[in-house]
């Protein structure tokens, strides 16, 4: 399916009847950088994984236009937002266009009476709330990567709000979008036929079957979300534990109370602690006899915040909590969205500094099954560590998802020390990811609360948890793809074409 380079011409004369030229990108930085994400996939076989053309659409219109094109020339199609992603959804498998769509980046129409914002899927949070502000409003989708990763993605990947107990996650706060189908044609999307409802029980839910499918569906376009009233008072304590236990049992009980203005509670593991206070130099330094952090965060009007608050940390006092005090609290909650831009480095078992990247896996898990998955989870990645000093254990967090703390994202996060990479060390981590969604699934859980679980390794179990759904995907991806264009070789989906393999 890949383009042959004799074959980009031709693509890039197709495409100059739909853009500019300056809307089409051939260069090699230009393409190398679309190539690129935060956390490594094999960095030594980054050169396999580039498009042959960027192309900068403007307007649905030409998102269209283009997929038209590929689609009557079978070119492979890759949507890519902020590349942000961890699970390499917008790394090109097999060349082709690569869609940026950074300039699909307006605010079309602020709608006060029904309190909704209709954006290009270019857009990120940061900046729409800069632009939301002065009207006394916000858009409450906050993923630690809120400064760089936009709507689009959001919608790509049904990405997780760190605030979500309180307002829910990207699918409860995108009302609907416009969406370009893989075949060229244009849809709206959402609840009923409106732009603006968020119930509808006519037909089928096709909202979310057009979220998280990490581009394998085609492109959203512009959207239109809901909007709240921006909090006039933000609360997030942190609390120390010297023990994981009580920690533990303190976040389950902050999550069950019932708290209206409670939006979000996260518990450090010890490896967590352990991994901050010996390398992250943005961390505020505490005692020693720290081993696990819990911070709950609460958003609303400063009267209902204060009285919840009062709750929060009574509940907090009877586990055994500690607090870390005004300065430690909001210091570290502010650091939510650039902590991980800052260690860079980690350690080989002889304790020497190695420059690492980071790279997580994350799991949607209930909370009863959180210690075993914790405990499991750690045991692969010291396994790993046993082995080779390319990987380092970073710890693990887990947040809750809704307000009755029923499931819970966990992640675990591992430094590694990319220079060193190499196909032995690859193997050994596609296989630690394999296992680390085994964990996942027999502990009731899912592969992935957020990222996606698109990339080698923990991708060969999801057809184990989808069971039966899996076939629907495949019949689904036939039917909306009939010439796999769109984002090939993602999730398995070309056993939906048993002629190409
Ligand atoms: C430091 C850091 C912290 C993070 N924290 C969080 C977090 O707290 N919560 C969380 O959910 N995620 C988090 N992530 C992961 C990442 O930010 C999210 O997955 C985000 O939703 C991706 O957005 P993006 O704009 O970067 O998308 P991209 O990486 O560009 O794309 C992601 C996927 O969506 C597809 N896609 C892109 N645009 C569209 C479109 N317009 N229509 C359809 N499909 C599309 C792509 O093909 C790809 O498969 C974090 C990442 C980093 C680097």
């Amino acid at each position: 399916m890949t383009i042959m380079l004799e074959d980009v011409d031709e693509v890039v004369r197709a495409l100059r009847t739909v853009l500019a030229e300056e809307q089409i990108l051939t260069g090699r930085a230009d393409r190398f950088n679309r190539a690129r994400v935060p956390a490594p996939f094999p960095v030594h076989r980054w050169a396999e994984r580039v498009p042959d053309v960027v192309v900068l659409p403007t307007s649905t219109e030409q998102v269209a236009a283009v997929v038209k094109i590929a689609n009557g020339l079978r070119v492979p199609v890759v949507p890519r937002d902020g590349g942000t992603g961890l699970t390499d959804g917008a790394v090109p498998l097999r060349g082709g266009i690569l869609i940026d769509v950074k300039r699909m980046n307006q605010v079309h129409e602020l709608d006060l009476a029904n309190r909704t914002v209709t954006v290009g899927t270019g857009i990120n949070m940061l900046k729409l709330n800069e632009y939301l502000a002065p009207y006394g409003l916000f858009y409450p989708d906050d993923p630690a990567s809120y400064p760089c990763s936009l709507v689009g993605g959001r919608i790509g990947t049904s990405g997780w709000s760190l605030i979500g107990a309180r307002y829910g996650h990207t699918r409860d706060l995108v009302l609907s979008f416009d969406h370009v189908l893989p075949t060229g044609d244009i849809m709206h999307v959402g609840d009923g036929i409106g732009r603006k409802v968020s119930k509808s029980s006519s037909g089928y839910q096709l909202k979310h079957l057009f979220m998280g499918h990490q581009g394998t569906l085609g492109i959203a376009t512009r959207a239109t979300l809901k909007l709240f009233p921006k909090p006039e008072a933000e609360l997030s304590p942190f609390w120390a534990f010297d023990n994981y236990d009580d920690a533990y049992a303190c976040t389950g009980a902050l999550a069950r109370a019932g708290v209206a203005t409670f939006a979000g509670a996260v518990l450090f593991d010890e490896h967590k602690v352990a991994y901050l206070r010996r390398d992250d130099e943005a961390y505020i330094p505490q005692p020693t006899d720290v081993r696990a952090l819990v911070c709950a965060a609460m958003y609303g009007w400063d009267d209902e915040v204060r009285v919840g608050g009062k709750r929060l940390f009574r509940i907090a006092k009877e586990h055994g909590a500690r607090y870390l005090g005004d300065e430690i609290s909001e210091g570290d909650w502010a650091a939510r969205h650039d902590r991980y831009a800052t260690p860079l480095h980690g350690r080989t078992k002889d304790g020497q500094v190695v420059p690492m990247s980071w790279h997580c896996e994350d799991a949607a898990i209930n909370y009863s099954a959180l210690p075993s998955v914790t405990k499991a989870w750690h045991e692969i990645v010291a396994d790993l560590r046993r082995r080779t000093d390319v990987f380092d254990d970073w710890g693990m967090f887990a947040y809750t998802s809704g307000s009755t703390g029923v499931d819970y994202l966990t992640e675990i996060d591992v430094g590694i020390w990319e220079q060193q990479l190499d196909d032995r060390a690859w193997a050994m981590w596609v296989d630690a990811k394999r296992r680390l969604a085994r964990v996942a699934l027999d502990h009731g859980g899912s592969i992935s609360a957020c990222h996606g679980s698109c990339r080698e390794g923990e991708v060969d179990l999801v057809p184990e948890e989808l069971g039966r759904g899996f076939d629907v995907m495949l019949d689904i991806k036939r039917t909306l793809d009939p010439n796999n264009i769109m984002n090939p070789g993602k999730y398995l989906l070309d056993r939906a074409y048993p002629q190409e393999g």
